[in-house]
């Protein structure tokens, strides 16, 4: 026997083990301390590896189809058959995938599988709204399933591992990735990070139809000074703990495999180096037990944040804890020379090829590499009718009605509509940002939405009206990627005429106008937020006809629509709703659905008043009026109200909601002891309906400065016309507990004030005491 067969014959006997182990490991990844039932299989591979074989697994290149910052990845398919490759990402197709792990395993000395990542953020090609949306749902069976889709179609694609959830919580829609986070809020950040990661992973990582998650960016990512992507962030270890963190640890709780650093720094280190973050706080307090890759090029990315040259962050990113290297080529270029120079050991490479090592037999790959490349899979389970209708309803779910003057919506069925704006006709712009498997030509456009909802009973009439933009470099800026909406050589003028002239036809008007799928996501911040202007001034021209003027608000953040709050009367805001985004807009808009969507990020009065978010904390000179008046020497602004234009947890229905009958089951409780909340809640409208009852919580008295108000607990309910539900939570000590000046989580006796009501700014209800 040759020593390449003797080294197969026993990668096979230990393929065989891993395939018994793993029949009686078939648990939920768990993020506890506890032995790793793979470590005599992992530790036995080591031992046949060399140090070349051992970087190879912690590189991640690109594959070259789809590539984001700088670098470049070639000649891939030898490398791989070197084994200096551990995983690529972003391929598309089960047949590609399949043919890239055959060289792995088939051509590779050892014959290690590959680990294959995709940005599976919000579907695969059957897409849901962006993730902003999707929070605003707060329905997490609805966000699990949505995960479990997405995983069942990228596996049924070949992926096994998916950069996502992104959970970074962000209080600043100048950042373009608010499209891609959850909003502002830590607790239903956790929430919706435990149901991402329970859907990706569901209770049995082996299974094919599961895939590892990844949460990311850790950390801190969405806190960026000035909402400049990539910039400087700083914030004190209080507000990390209490504001921003919490996500993150949701994940890990839920068992999550992998985690992505993010760009920034984290206290004036960078995250990909910062051993305080990688190691002390996620491995030894959380106790996570799986394994860290950068973001892309991370690790080269520290030489201009001033960490010193490649050789150096490569050796920081090393012992501060991260295993994987995406694309940056730092680890697998010079650890070979760290290693020699002592500054790094044997034992920290080997550590973190280890973490690799253990994500491939907890997906199962040693047991078959080809388990996720089922070419007949692919056909019946990609984009399948129940997946996309299922899509619909999301999207459908996701929209929050932000304005709806004399019950101007639902529409009837009936009539002429006047459907203008330039973003009525554009399939490649409905799925929103990071959607890298959606076949974006295959979205449902709002016309033919429309159409196939209410085409054989209302009469449609179509005109673009304007131009995405006046600035055409702008313009091509945000409609990047494919998602162009070309420009035809009319002139704005012409443009406008042809819309007035179908809007003198019609009884109402829609106009699906807003940000275009590219104005978000990354490396798209913003200064001002605001509709682009052609089509504010079309807005304008429709407006001025009188007739009634619906506005579909296509949108990745929170925009400061002041003007159009005032003058439209009613605005539906619809996010980027996915793939069958045109049949959910026609489904809110009729009333087939009645919109029960509730923000997740304030929408501001204007880019002055960023950050705004509703848990703030009260200064020593708050206003001492209500309504909001200007008062000199109080904090204020000479020219705006503090108040935002729509708040945290805000959204209309087509019913009307009434609170009663509030009450608490006792004034005081001890720390073993619980509170009952309730308060009935009654559709007293025309229509059946949704609605999330939110529940804050005020700590009135702190060793610290303690929020005006934090939520605590939120249930989404139905109610038929006419129909009352006493609604209740239970407060216990965990409820109330927070991270004190010296990072204690612990509640502190005294005064609290509840708040149960329809959005943030309901007022408070009654007080109790947390006894010593
Ligand atoms: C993004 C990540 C993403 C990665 C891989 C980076 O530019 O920040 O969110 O997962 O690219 O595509």
């Amino acid at each position: 026997m040759t020593k390449l067969k003797t080294l197969t014959a026993g990668l096979l006997i230990f393929s065989m083990m891993s395939c018994n182990q793993e029949a009686s490991n078939k648990t939920k990844l768990s993020n506890s301390n506890t032995e790793n039932p793979f470590e005599a299989q992992v530790d036995s591979i080591l031992g046949l590896m060399t140090l070349d074989e051992k970087l190879g697994q912690l590189n991640l290149p690109s594959s070259g189809d789809i590539t984001t910052g700088q670098a470049q990845s070639s000649n891939i398919a030898q490398k791989i058959e070197e084994g200096k490759v551990g995983g690529l990402f972003n391929i598309k197709s089960v047949e590609k995938i399949k043919e890239v792990q055959r060289i792995a395993v088939e051509k590779s000395r050892l014959k290690i599988p590959l680990l294959f990542g995709m940005d599976v953020i919000h579907g695969y090609e059957s897409t849901f709204p962006i993730p902003l949306g999707l929070s605003c749902t707060w329905d997490m069976e609805m966000i699990k399933r949505t995960a479990q889709i997405a995983a069942q179609e990228a596996t049924a694609d070949g992926i096994n591992w998916t950069f996502s959830p992104m959970v970074d919580i962000s209080r600043d829609p100048r950042w373009g990735r608010i499209s891609e986070g959850n909003g502002e809020d830590p607790f239903l950040g956790g929430e919706i990070a435990k149901a991402m990661v329970e859907g990706y992973q569901g209770d049995d990582l082996t299974q094919n139809n599961t895939m590892m998650a990844c949460v990311k960016h850790f950390a801190l990512y969405g806190a960026p000074e000035a909402g400049r992507d990539y910039n400087t962030v700083d914030m004190s270890k209080y507000r990390m703990f209490n504001e921003y963190l919490y996500p993150y640890q949701a994940a890990v709780e839920a068992g999550v495999g992998s985690v992505m650093a993010s760009f920034n720094e984290v206290d004036g280190i960078p995250a990909t180096g910062n051993k305080w973050l990688m190691t002390d706080l996620l491995r030894d307090q959380w106790g996570f037990d799986g394994f860290v890759v950068t973001d892309y090029t991370g690790i080269p990315e520290m030489i201009a944040h001033g960490m010193g040259d490649l050789q150096d962050v490569s050796a920081l990113a090393l012992k501060a804890g991260i295993d994987m290297d995406m694309v940056g080529e730092g680890l697998s270029g010079t650890l070979k020379k760290s290693l020699d120079e002592e500054k790094v050991t044997m034992n920290d490479i080997d550590t973190a090829v280890k973490r690799i090592l253990t994500a491939k037999y907890k997906l199962g790959l040693f047991d078959d590499p080809y388990k996720y490349c089922d070419v007949e899979r692919a056909k019946t389970e990609v984009f399948s009718e129940e997946h996309r209708a299922f899509a619909r309803k999301v999207g459908a779910e996701s929209m929050v009605l932000l304005k709806n003057e004399n019950q101007l919506l639902p529409l009837k069925k009936s009539g002429t509509i006047a459907l203008v704006g330039p973003l009525a006709n554009t399939a490649v712009n409905m799925a929103g940002t990071w959607s890298v498997a959606t076949k974006q030509e295959k979205s449902i456009t709002v016309l033919d939405g429309l159409k196939q909802a209410v085409g054989d009973q209302v009469n449609i009439l179509y005109a673009k009206g304007s131009n995405v933009d006046f600035d055409l470099d702008f313009e091509k800026r945000i409609t990047m990627f494919g998602k162009e909406i070309p420009r035809d050589d009319k002139s704005d003028k012409q443009l406008i005429d042809e819309a007035l002239m179908v809007a003198s036809k019609s009884d109402v008007i829609v106009a699906a106008i807003g940000e275009t799928a590219e104005l978000s996501g990354e490396s798209s911040s913003v200064s001002k937020l605001q509709i682009p202007q052609a089509q504010k001034d079309l807005l304008s021209a429709l407006l001025e006809t009188g007739k009634p003027v619906v506005v579909v608000l296509f949108t990745g953040r929170p925009l400061a629509i002041v003007e159009e709050n005032k003058k439209v009367p009613a605005i539906l805001n619809v996010w980027f709703p996915g793939s069958e985004a045109g049949l959910s807009i026609a489904d809110v808009l009729f009333g087939d659905v009645n919109p029960s969507g509730k923000l997740t990020s304030t929408f501001p009065m204007n880019v002055g008043q960023v950050p705004i978010f509703y848990n703030h904390k009260s200064t020593g000179r708050p206003l001492s009026n209500k309504e909001g008046r200007f008062e000199k020497f109080r904090s204020n602004y000479l020219d705006v109200r503090n108040e935002p234009l729509y708040p945290f947890g805000y959204g209309l229905s087509y019913t009307k909601f009434d609170y009663s009958n509030y009450s608490l089951s006792a004034d005081s409780m001890n720390a073993d002891g619980n509170i009952e909340v309730a308060v009935d809640v009654t559709n007293v409208g025309n229509y059946d309906g949704k609605e999330v009852v939110q529940l804050y919580i005020r700590d009135v008295v702190g060793s610290v400065t303690r929020p005006v108000k934090e939520l605590k607990g939120f249930k989404k309910i139905d109610l038929k016309k006419g129909e009352t539900k006493r609604v209740t939570f239970d407060i216990t000590e965990e409820d109330l507990k927070f991270y004190n000046y010296d990072l204690n989580f612990v509640a502190e006796p005294g005064a609290f004030q509840v708040f149960v009501g329809t959005d943030s700014a309901t007022e408070m209800m009654r007080e109790f005491e947390l006894e010593n």
